[in-house]
């Protein structure tokens, strides 16, 4: 076998790129040489048996796969690159309303890597287990009191599949009393998954109106609930950064009708410690772990969507559930005739679960608390600072967000192109005309500084000048990232990941 040189990579990759491309990088699959390796294994002792012989005909491969062969710090390198290229909170302020985006405490990360978590099998045996088990006993203990309900399931992998698991628990319920509902109502500000939900359990979905003040529109609700209303999805605070404070109003009109209230509980970081979905009529809400108990997330995951639900709702919880023996060792208990079943391979997203429980014991009662207080007061604050030259569609006190609307005349300056230009700033864009057109949905999450605040006001407040004086500079940004601005349809249904996009 020939000597394999780690590092001693062939740069005329380099070459071969035109010049004016070369801030842009190729991908993996362009890169290195036949024969290069970022790994060395020694010879293998055992003779190679003959495929042929093993393995039937038509499931063996003609050719070998066409993976990159590139060295070790070429390696290296092109994913740092790359890393250069991205926005995370770890480098930038990313006030990307109804994500809660917020910085993700080390300590989380220093817990979760810990062998004890990570080189568990999901088949092993209980009592191999018992420290992993009652981590998670007392993380859906610490759940089901924040949220003021009786059980939690820590099944469902993310805020949408606890979406699904709630409406499948309500729809159960229903059965189980004879009744087969299938309407669900929700405001028309909900998040898009809200109404996916219903859709993959059989329910329609139909839209309650909102008040110009943000709230719910109580007489549109009293007219859609009736005997056929399984549930209400209500986000509180909503996803405009209002606390709807008829919300026991709502719970009423709602039971009244045998309806059942669903919380969903993705701006849970608002009311932390303050208040209990439990206490104004919530039946049954899920958690975003990600966002309200930190972790990173974006892209698609990783995250997860633990699911309280009040007394009269247990039985038909997931199995199997983590339970505590009355020797005080910890067990899965399978025993619930009334379950709906299994809604996630093995026991959950484990090490997002070991994030949130870090993070929940880390901060305590208080720290919760003062998660919720600093989250509103920064949304607040940056609320006053810019309404000024940004209109601001919602009467304050916010919760944790607010939703602010670019207005400069007929500029052609909108939400895109303020998003566009914060780039440059080195700040990530708020979430884009979501849940009105046009709007930016501005959360600073409670972890940013009063520095970094402030930068953000002078970011926007210059923009908003540049609109006035020189709004070619704003509608042409981005001007300093790599990537400016891409055909957006075409970059979702055709991703280029090579060369820099057509400029728009
Ligand atoms: C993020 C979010 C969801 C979906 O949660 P995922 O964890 O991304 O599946 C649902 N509702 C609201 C209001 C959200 O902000």
């Amino acid at each position: 076998m020939d000597p394999v040189f780690l590092g001693n990579v062939d740069a005329s990759f380099m070459s071969q790129i035109p010049k004016t491309q070369q801030q842009d990088y190729p991908v993996l699959f362009e890169m290195g040489a036949p024969g290069l390796t970022a790994v060395a294994l020694p010879e293998s002792g055992v003779r190679a048996a003959d495929r042929r012989r093993h393995v039937p005909a038509e499931l063996l491969a003609e050719q070998l796969p066409a993976l990159p062969e590139v060295g070790e710090l070429d390696l290296v390198r092109h994913y740092k690159r790359l890393s250069h290229k991205c926005f995370s909170v770890d480098e930038n302020f990313y006030p990307l309303g109804s994500c809660t985006m917020k910085y993700n405490p080390r300590i989380n990360e220093r817990v979760a890597a810990m062998p004890e978590f990570t080189e568990v099998h999901p088949y092993q045996e209980d009592a191999d287990v018992q420290g992993l088990l009652e981590m998670l006993y007392w993380l859906r203990c610490d759940l089901a009191e924040i949220a003021g309900l009786a059980e939690v399931t820590l099944q469902p992998a993310a805020g949408a599949h606890g979406e699904m698991t709630g409406l499948m628990i309500i729809n159960a319920y229903h059965r189980s009393r004879g009744e087969n509902r299938r309407q669900v109502l929700a405001p028309e500000s909900a998040h898009g998954t809200n109404p996916a939900s219903c859709t993959i359990c059989g329910c329609t979905q139909i839209s309650v109106k909102g008040k110009p003040n943000g709230r719910v529109d109580l007489d549109d609700l009293r007219a859609k609930v009736n005997r056929d209303t399984a549930a209400l999805m209500l986000t509180n605070p909503n996803t405009v950064g209002i606390f709807d404070e008829q919300v026991a109003d709502i719970a009423r009109i709602l039971h009244a009708q045998g309806t059942q209230f669903y919380m969903d509980g993705a701006n849970m970081n608002a009311i932390l410690g303050i208040t209990q979905p439990g206490r104004f009529g919530v039946d049954v809400m899920h958690y975003n772990t990600h966002k309200t108990f930190s972790t990173p997330h974006g892209g698609g995951g990783p995250g997860a969507g633990p699911v309280a639900v009040a007394e009269h709702l247990r039985p038909f919880l997931p199995v199997p559930q983590v339970a505590r023996r009355c020797d005080g060792s910890f067990t899965w208990d399978y025993d619930r005739p009334h379950s709906i079943g299994k809604v996630r391979s093995f026991y959950g997203q484990i090490g997002v679960l070991v994030r949130a429980y870090t993070y929940i014991r880390a901060l305590g009662p208080d720290g919760l608390r003062d998660v919720a207080e600093k989250a509103v007061l920064n949304a607040n604050y940056l609320a006053a600072r810019v309404k000024h030259r940004y209109e601001l569609p919602f009467p304050p006190p916010y919760a944790h967000e607010f939703i602010a609307m670019p207005k400069f005349g007929d500029s052609g300056i909108g939400d895109l192109e303020v998003s566009k230009r914060l780039l440059d700033h080195r700040i990530h864009p708020p979430t884009m005309s979501f849940p009105i057109h046009h709007c930016l949905m501005i959360e600073p999450t409670e972890t940013e500084s009063l520095a970094a605040l402030d930068q953000f006001v002078a970011a926007m407040l210059e923009i908003a000048d540049e609109a006035e004086k020189d709004p070619e500079m704003v509608k042409t940004a981005p001007h300093t990232t790599s990537v400016k601005r891409v055909d957006e349809v075409t970059a979702s249904r055709k991703p280029n990941v090579r060369w820099k996009p057509a400029v728009r």
